[in-house]
């Protein structure tokens, strides 16, 4: 059975747009398994997030700290 000759738009490559290909219908195998990939490269951006969260919260610890001590003395 014959499929659809489809170019990517990604590198330009022809390919055989099957019915069951992950990812997008004009991008090839190799340029949907690129961008299926992407999440694993954005965590460290995810971890950089989660960690200025925690500074922040880390800030208000340590202004609620002193709220109390200054209350103490
Ligand atoms: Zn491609």
């Amino acid at each position: 059975m014959a499929y659809p000759i489809k170019t990517c738009i990604v590198c330009g490559e022809e390919f055989e747009l099957k019915p069951d290909k992950p990812g997008f219908a004009n991008r090839c195998p190799e340029c949907s398994e690129a961008e299926a990939a992407e999440p694993e490269r954005r965590r460290p951006t995810d971890a950089l997030t989660r960690k200025t969260e925690s500074e922040a919260n880390a800030a208000r610890r340590q202004a609620m700290r002193d709220l109390l001590y200054r209350k103490d003395s």
